[in-house]
């Protein structure tokens, strides 16, 4: 492999495999492989090449010559069924990513549809909290219902208890801001204290709801 080291004279390994421009001249100006690039790099080659899509960097041949279903699952840690079965490769807030027919996908939708589960127009949800799941049994087709909840979770909603009244109310916002206000609690503190999310003590503070209180 003299042309690799050659190549490594110039970079320090493991290469930055998040540059494009590094990315771009060992692939376009050294005529390194795919594999190549990912020997220098911590990485696999099928994210090189994920990463190279991301960064719009053509590839020498442009066709993907293996089937979708080898790529998508190659990227993927799967475990047992009732396991979460990771997306090791490119990720987008958290969400897996692939090309795939020319646009590029979020991992765990791709799986519905290669489940049989056509999901353009809909969200798809996961029962587990791992964003980066693409096992089909955690994931479901959401309602606006569904999407509430996961609003709930992320805080932009308050919070209801089991019985679907709100966890927080008008007397307890007041406190809350005050004991805030006052310098005695501090937002991880108050969000213990009232048993609810910290991002909700935190938009109960600023008035991101519970603004007519
Ligand atoms: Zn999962």
């Amino acid at each position: 492999m003299g042309q690799l080291t050659e190549v490594e004279q110039y970079y320090e390994t493991p290469i930055d495999h998040e540059d494009p421009d590094t990315l771009r001249e060992l692939y376009w100006g050294h005529g390194l492989s795919l594999r190549a690039i990912a020997d220098l790099s911590p990485v696999s080659n099928d994210t090189i090449l994920d990463r190279m899509d991301s960064f719009g960097i053509p590839r020498r041949d442009k066709t993907h010559t293996e089937p979708i279903e080898v790529r998508f699952w190659n990227r993927v840690e799967e475990g047992a069924e009732r396991d979460c079965w990771v997306w090791t490769a490119s990720k987008s807030r958290g969400y897996g990513q692939i090309r795939f027919d020319g646009e590029l996908w979020k991992a765990h939708r791709l799986s519905m549809l290669l489940h049989g589960e056509d999901p353009s127009g809909k969200n798809v949800l996961h029962t587990c909290d791992n964003k980066a799941c693409v096992n089909p049994n955690h994931l479901y087709f959401g309602s606006k219902r569904d999407n509430m909840i996961d609003a709930i979770e992320n805080g932009k909603l308050p919070e209801y208890d089991g019985w679907n009244r709100p966890k927080l109310n008008g007397e307890k916002v007041k406190e809350i801001r005050s004991k805030y206000k006052a310098g005695e609690y501090s937002q991880m503190e108050l969000a213990e204290e009232y048993g609810v999310h910290p991002t909700s003590i935190c938009n109960a503070i600023n008035g991101v709801t519970w603004s007519d209180v």
